[in-house]
């Protein structure tokens, strides 16, 4: 007898507690993670970095934080929070910033009140060019994984994941074409910090953006112990592609505001008693009240180092150079985030929000990119001995965005940026040797040899240049 009831109690027991874990949705895992204040968090997939859902309940109704992105997949999640907490009164959906895999879903909770930053809701619009391009983009991506696919055999260890890479794909690719109205943005915006009474639930939100998107939020939920901090950071990966939560640094091309970012934070952490679990946007990433702190502390020591650096008339090269992960912050050189050039990358956007300049480099290159006639690239280089200028100068930084338009195969444009770097810096021999391979790639040889002569006069060790000049006389010789 005995020997037959256990293994039927066993099965009960299995079936009980696998339920949760038997379902799929789109043919991915669905996965459930429940806290003990009875709040979820939802995701599918055991390899894609997709978004966690997060449902709160409240005497107000259902509270809902970010969306996986795809309609179609967000009706699913629905529905299975609704199953699982037991009710569906879902009244409130907080995007916590501006992204796709964040607010793609928004029109599954369009009979909630949609809440997020103000700067959301102008970045969820997309160039129409946009959707054409990623049609593109997922159809050759689909087809390289299922080549990629064909090729492995079943129980390959990377199998499981490039199945669940083409089932995502499938499913972006299938969302793309559907060309659904775009998602309703929030309507609820607010540019600092925002509270949200849902009775005996408070929900309050706090600007941090810049380090992902300009339209990031924190959300805390004291009640719950949590506190959401989208994209904008881990200190743990779980998988080894981590996504979008690849880099801590400041995005460039975004609005910043750094001070407030580090007097949210700070009051953050000052009330780090009343949250014991900090939760990224996506379920690959995990982060401690220690990870938090220790990215808090180098945001603020580099954005001091850069007023320092500033008030004594110094350049962003040199506080760049002075404040390597190496050498300035070498317990988070291997930290998740963090890489030498997210960290110069961070010291630049610093230095732009805190002198008030911009980047020459980065004007320069947008000017040549749109077409920019002669007088506009010469305003923008005059400004390099202004009394008080506009943008800042790295000659290394307009080099290598020389380099992004030979590498795009847009030589012309390279020319004209190297151009404005050789005025610019005139005793660089490395300017010349630039702006000659540049030349050599429009066709224009004397043009290249020319520059090539004088970065070699300039530096007679200059051997890649000697060898270039060898190359082309040797070519023009067998012409
Ligand atoms: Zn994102």
């Amino acid at each position: 007898m005995k020997s037959r009831v256990l293994p039927l109690v066993l099965l009960i027991l299995f079936l009980c507690t696998g339920s949760a874990f038997a379902k799929t949705v789109a043919g991915l895992p669905l996965h459930v993670e429940k806290f003990e204040s009875g709040a979820i968090r939802l995701w599918i997939g055991d390899h894609i970095s997709s978004t966690a859902v997060v449902a709160v309940p409240t005497s107000r109704g259902i509270l809902v934080i970010d969306t996986f992105g795809v309609p179609e997949v967000d009706r699913e999640l629905r529905s299975a929070i609704a199953r699982e907490l037991g009710r569906d009164d879902f009244t409130f959906l907080i995007n916590t910033h501006e992204h796709g895999d964040h607010t793609g879903g928004n029109a599954v909770y369009a009979d909630c009140t949609i809440v997020g930053h103000e700067l959301v809701p102008e970045n969820m619009q997309r160039d129409p060019a946009d959707r054409e391009r990623t049609i593109r983009w997922r159809t050759t991506r689909i087809s390289e994984l299922e080549t990629e696919i064909a090729a492995m055999a079943a129980d390959a260890p990377e199998r499981a994941r490039r199945d669940e890479d083409l089932i995502l794909a499938r499913l972006l690719l299938a969302n793309a074409q559907a060309d659904n109205a775009p998602p309703p943005p929030p309507t609820r915006v607010f540019a600092d910090r925002m509270e949200l009474d849902l009775g005996d639930v408070t929900v309050e939100m706090f600007y941090i953006g810049g380090m992902h998107t300009a339209s990031d939020i924190a959300v805390l939920i004291p009640k719950h112990g949590l506190l959401l901090t989208g994209d904008t950071m881990a200190d743990v990966w779980l998988t080894d592609t981590p996504g979008c939560l690849a880099s801590f640094s400041a995005r460039s091309g975004i609005a910043h505001d750094f001070p407030r970012w580090m007097k949210n934070w700070n009051h953050l952490l000052d009330r780090k008693d009343e949250y014991h679990t900090l939760l990224p946007g996506h379920w690959n990433g995990e982060l401690s009240h220690a990870g938090a702190e220790a990215r808090v502390r180098y945001v603020e020591a580099l954005w001091n180092a850069a007023e320092q650096k500033a008030a004594a008339g110094g350049r962003v090269e040199d506080l760049q150079a002075e404040n390597r992960l190496a050498d300035r912050f070498p317990h988070l050189a291997e930290s998740p985030g963090f890489a030498e050039w997210t960290n110069a990358g961070t010291a630049l956007e610093i230095w732009c929000c805190m002198t008030g300049m911009e980047s020459g480099a980065q004007a320069l290159y947008a000017l040549i990119e749109n077409g920019a006639d002669e007088a506009e690239i010469r305003a923008v280089v005059d400004q390099k001995s202004a009394a008080s200028p506009k943008y800042f100068f790295v000659e290394a930084a307009i080099n290598q965005l020389g380099y992004r338009f030979l590498n795009q195969e847009q030589p012309e444009q390279a020319a004209r940026l190297l151009q404005a770097n050789v005025e610019m810096y005139p005793e660089s021999w490395n300017t010349y040797d630039s702006l000659g391979e540049a030349l050599l790639a429009t066709g224009d040889r004397e043009g290249a040899i020319a520059n090539y002569e004088k970065s070699v006069e300039l530096n007679p060790d200059n051997t890649s240049g000697t060898d270039a000049l060898a190359r082309i006389r040797g070519s023009e010789l067998a012409n």
